[in-house]
């Protein structure tokens, strides 16, 4: 039975023990050719490979903060209490994505950017442990005191400190992600 290869570039299947020194279809060389007998490895292959964890991680931080805030923001409006509570819930989900989406960052600087050491990634880094240090004492405040915000005095302002700082944190994040990824590879091209 002859095996089967296809062109990684334009996806032709070439029948026959070995792969043919030029793709017939799109001219691509011998070396383009993978072998094609499991399709289905490949295509979760391909998954993988094209799969940017950090990409997914960090957008749970930074659309959960923002949903945070907004949600204390309606608690001060409408004094709904149940609004209060979302907001320690999601600082708990944030809290416990953050060493993730941190851990998967360093990942695709280290694959994608050969770990250049470049300010941006030192900064990112920083912004991200600031983040996780306000978010665990956040925490840490409405924990101990649930009826923070009503309490008034100097925890309540460290808190809502806190929460402004971490909003600060996440735009910045996201302001140097979207950097790395629209202008860093135009840049330095090699
Ligand atoms: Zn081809």
């Amino acid at each position: 039975m002859p095996r089967r290869w296809k062109c990684t570039v334009c996806g032709y299947i070439h029948e026959g023990e070995e792969p043919p020194d030029v793709c017939p279809v799109c001219g691509a060389s011998r070396s383009k050719f993978v072998p094609a007998e499991s399709e289905d490895m490949n295509l979760l292959h391909d998954l993988i490979a094209n799969f940017h964890p950090h990409s997914v991680a960090a957008h749970f931080p930074s659309g959960l903060v923002p949903t945070s805030a907004m949600f204390l923001l309606l608690y001060f409006v409408t004094g709904h209490t149940g609004l209060e509570i979302t907001v320690f819930w999601l600082l708990l989900v944030v809290v416990a994505v953050i060493p993730v989406s941190l851990a998967s960052g360093i990942y695709a600087w280290q694959k994608h950017f050969d770990g250049r050491r470049a300010s941006i990634f030192f900064k990112k880094i920083g912004l991200a442990l600031t983040l996780l240090l306000l978010g665990l004492v956040a925490i840490v405040l409405r924990y101990g005191q649930p009826e923070l915000l009503i309490a008034g005095g100097w925890r309540t302002w460290l808190y809502l400190l806190c929460l402004g700082g971490m909003l600060g944190c996440v735009m910045l994040l996201g302001h140097y992600g979207s950097k790395l990824v629209f202008q860093w590879h135009g840049q330095h091209r090699a």
